[in-house]
Parts: structure tokens; sequence; C-alpha cells
């Protein structure tokens, strides 16, 4: 097997360059790049410095592998549910468990740039979701 095509860039071993082109193609490290030097920016421009600044990189630091675990856990394998009748299901579940067959499609790696509040959808559609549905990076393609 020269190339696999269900790992990243091919299988090919990208350089820094490539690999950084290829993370900046996704929709949450652009967001990411923008916002973190702005936050930081903006508190610096704030001042008035205290004690407690200190504290919220290693507060962040240590809760981090906490707060990933619990969103991992409790949100990304939320188990689709039955309530009334009605199946209910997080699409960002779904597109989690795309990725967890297919670990090597960077497009399921990142948070896709969906609106804000899409998060929940009904599966089968029923009715009350009148917002238009952005496809998502073949999530279901891959549920086979
Ligand atoms: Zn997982």
């Amino acid at each position: 097997m020269t190339s696999n095509e269900h790992e990243p860039m091919g299988g090919k071993n990208p350089t820094l360059g490539q690999a950084a082109r290829a993370f900046f193609t996704f929709h949450s490290p652009r967001i990411f790049a923008v916002m973190w030097p702005l936050l930081v920016a903006t508190r610096l421009a704030v001042g008035d410095f205290g004690w407690a600044d200190l504290l919220v990189v290693p507060i962040l630091l240590a809760a981090q592998p906490f707060v990933e675990w619990l969103i991992h856990v409790y949100i990304l394998h939320f188990k689709p549910t039955t309530v009334w009748g009605r199946k209910f299901d997080l699409q960002i579940a779904k597109f989690h468990r795309a990725h967890h067959r297919d670990p090597w499609r960077l497009e399921l790696v990142f948070i896709p740039g969906a609106p804000a509040g899409s998060a929940w959808r009904c599966s089968p559609p029923c009715g009350s979701c009148s917002r238009p549905r952005r496809r998502w990076p073949s999530a279901a393609s891959s549920a086979a």
C-alpha cells in the first residue's frame, strides 16, 4: 500500500507548513486563532491586574482534562433518545460517532462551522426544526 486515503493528507508525511495549512482550513482553529489574541489583548487593555489573574492559567490547565472528559462522555457520546415517540439526537454526537468510525478524516476531527444552537436536531425530521439544515461533512454517509 503506497498511500492510505483514510489517513490525514493521504498517509504522506506532511511538512509543518502543509500540516498548518490543512489545520487552518477548518473553522474552529481559525476561530481560536482570531479569538485568543483578541481576548488576551482585551484583558491586557483592561489592566488592573491582581493575584487572581495569576491563578487563571493554572486553573484552566488543571480543569481542562476534566472538562474535556465531561464533554466527551456526556455530549459527544450522547446516545439517541426517544421522548414521546420522537427520536432526539445531537448532531454533534452523530458527527463524533462518524469520527470514531473514521478517525483519520480530518473534517470529522474539528468542530464544524455550524450556526450556534444547531447542535440539537431531530432525527428523523419532526417538523419542529424549521431552520435550514446545514450539511455536515458526511457524518451520516459514513454511518453505514
Ligand atoms: Zn469519542
